[in-house]
């Protein structure tokens, strides 16, 4: 049997592999960051904001464990959107600080760069992770299909509400990261999820590198400790918390030198240009 191989192995100066010295400063020189916003999400909701270029901003676990579903789009064009398959293979399948989310085609540039991650779950016995790239957001369709409910509070449901003050709607919202969530796939293939290890105050930190506009939904499973489907499901309402956005300004000082990425300069036109 062949030896598993990494399909992405980053060559010298990369776009996936970052300068890490610039980005461990950025992360470290916190006094002197200018505030921009700072909000709470309540449980079972959906906020979107944007971001600048340039800034940082912090999805926080004000009050323990909480499951965040984030969605990202360039604030000037929905059209380019967060890519999660292929950031997934890009990087890892439960991104960390240093991974970076990418847009979908034909864009292709990093969106957002992790720049910190109080959680550092790593991976666990059974080969789980923490912040998901393997599944997707909870939808009131799976519900309606599986439990025969109509429940409006799923997370697609929160971003369709969040991102409709821009002028979006629910064909907008795209496969997310699940923030603060630990999940895996069984030795049969199967996807797995278990608790949040989110405890108050933890925090994932990401850097924007064009502007962007993002939405998280409060999960409505909370933090993922109640089964939700099948026997022994219940009900996950008191596993629910809010979670806080912090947005800040960077010393510019610590910017030199980094640029704005560009959208892909691929110009082959896929062939079809003749002559
Ligand atoms: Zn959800």
């Amino acid at each position: 049997m062949a030896a598993p191989r990494v399909i992405y192995e980053p060559k010298p100066g990369s776009p996936i592999e970052v300068d890490r010295e610039f980005y461990d400063r950025l992360s470290r020189e916190t006094a002197s960051r200018a505030p921009v916003e700072r909000f709470t999400v309540p449980p079972r909701t959906g906020r979107a904001w944007p971001v600048r270029a340039g800034e940082i901003f912090r999805i926080v676990a004000v009050e323990g464990p909480q499951v965040a579903d984030l969605n990202v789009w360039n604030l000037a064009n929905p059209r380019e959107r967060f890519w999660a398959a292929r950031t997934k293979q890009l990087h890892r399948a439960h991104v960390t600080t240093y991974d970076r989310l990418w847009s979908c085609l034909p864009y292709l540039r990093p969106m957002l760069t992790i720049t910190g991650d109080t959680i550092q779950y790593g991976r666990d016995a059974d080969g789980a992770g923490c912040h998901d790239l393997l599944g997707t957001r909870c939808d009131p369709y799976v519900h309606k299909m599986l439990n025969g409910e109509e429940f409006d509070l799923c997370c697609h449901s929160n971003l369709v509400r969040a991102i409709a003050p821009y002028r979006l709607t629910e064909l907008d919202v795209h496969d997310v990261l699940n923030v603060f969530q630990v999940t895996g796939l069984t030795v049969d293939d199967r996807y797995f999820v278990k608790a949040s290890p989110a405890k108050q105050g933890d925090f994932l930190e990401f850097f924007a590198e064009i502007d962007v506009l993002c939405a998280i939904s409060t999960c409505p499973h909370g933090d993922l400790s109640v089964q939700m489907w099948g026997d022994d499901a219940g009900d996950p309402l008191t596993t629910c918390r809010p979670l806080g956005v912090e947005i800040r300004r960077p010393d510019p000082a610590l910017l030199r030198g980094w640029r704005s990425p560009e959208v892909s300069d691929y110009r082959g036109d896929h062939g079809l240009r003749r002559g």
